[in-house]
């Protein structure tokens, strides 16, 4: 059996943690699972195969009984931070890539404060689509929203971000396309409109997102900075029909996009091979695979990770663990994804398509080395 544990992981896409840990069964639930309504958490969450396994690891690793409400108590006594350092500690993390635009900042351990407990290195991305909405609110011009988005977006290296992430997936689809200024400035007018009338703005319109989009994408292919695209699951604000990662074909096929590389989140679940084919055909394209969300058990998980590897070569995956809200995330995560690259590899070398030495690069190459070049670290 391979073991990884001594590689130090780069999980590069996650979020931060909430700063209050404390919380009864029915809210620890509710971050297990994508489902906004709460029926889930009362009644469906306890018994998936994915919830189920992560109680049985919380009891190992905080020594306690095996059912919910011991566990639950144990992690509450430890107080956040702790909590925080023990769990991060145990997952062995070089590098945490975070996406610090959500959940709200208020809430959470700030990114330096999660780099600090968790005794790793930590970089940041920038959420293009929170970005805009700022500016939105912020601005009545569209000409005025356009020159401070581009003198953001092109100087996002400069003020130390590795990446840009994209949740156009959640809101108007990866269909992006190439509108005319006219076309755009309609679009603004009528986000602009939504954002006075109800003082916030979910930028839902897809003009006006797609143009933006293709100004950031002008800029990151200049300054070489990686976009993370979600694809695949998520909540039900996702259309999922859209959040297929082949709908990206213009954006990828653009000539002066080449130095922009674009990183397919969440193993584009349930499209996996197709993302995997991208990454495999496209020079530019990388594949992450996340271990904590989507939320699928083990045997999934399995699935995503050999057509990854079946298809695309190591140096184009990349680890993750989409970790949020709740640090057993981040650990659950890295425990997970070890287990399930040593599984695959394991598979590999008894159908002698690989030997272990082979195998041990490769799983070297997933947790962390894809990841170090990819985001320059
Ligand atoms: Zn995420």
């Amino acid at each position: 059996m391979l073991d990884l544990t001594a590689i130090p992981i780069v999980d590069n896409h996650c979020h931060p943690v909430l700063l209050s840990q404390h919380m009864d069964a029915l809210r620890f639930r509710s971050y297990c699972t994508e489902a906004s309504d709460p029926s889930f958490a009362e009644k469906h969450v306890p018994n998936t195969v994915y919830y189920l396994w992560l109680l049985r690891q919380m009891a190992t690793v905080y020594g306690c009984e095996r059912n919910e409400e011991d566990i639950l108590a144990t992690r509450n006594h430890l107080g956040s931070d702790a909590l925080l350092e023990h769990l991060f500690r145990a997952a062995n993390i070089d590098t945490l890539v975070l996406d610090p635009a959500y959940p709200l900042s208020t809430e959470c351990y700030t990114p330096e404060r999660m780099g600090q407990l968790g005794h790793c290195r930590m970089v940041k991305m920038l959420r293009l689509e929170t970005l805009m909405q700022q500016l939105i609110l912020d601005y009545g011009d569209f000409d005025e929203v356009i020159e401070h988005f581009s003198t953001q977006v092109s100087s996002a290296h400069k003020h130390g971000y590795c990446a840009f992430k994209s949740i156009v997936a959640y809101r108007t689809g990866l269909n992006i396309a190439e509108w005319s200024k006219d076309e755009a400035t309609a679009s603004f007018a009528q986000a602009r409109a939504e954002a006075i009338q109800q003082g916030q703005l979910r930028i839902a319109y897809k003009p006006l997102i797609d143009y933006l989009l293709h100004i950031a994408f002008q800029h990151a292919a200049e300054q070489q900075l990686p976009v993370q695209f979600h694809t695949g699951y998520g909540d039900s604000d996702t259309d999922m029909r859209l959040g297929n990662p082949l709908h990206l074909r213009e954006v990828l096929e653009r000539k002066d996009y080449q130095t922009m590389q674009v990183v397919l989140l969440h193993e584009s679940y349930p499209y996996c091979q197709l993302g995997a084919y991208l990454a495999a055909i496209y020079p530019h394209v990388y594949f992450d695979l996340s271990f904590a969300i989507p939320f699928v058990d083990k045997l999934e998980m399995m699935a995503f990770t050999r057509q990854a590897l079946s298809v695309a070569p190591a140096s184009k995956l990349m680890f993750s663990t989409d970790g949020i809200y709740i640090p057993e995330m981040h650990w659950a995560g890295a425990l997970r994804g070890r287990s399930v690259i040593g599984q695959v590899l394991d598979e590999m070398i008894d159908a002698d398509e690989l030997d272990e030495d082979q195998a041990y690069d490769i799983a070297q190459q997933i947790l962390h080395d894809t990841a170090y070049s990819v985001y320059k670290l």
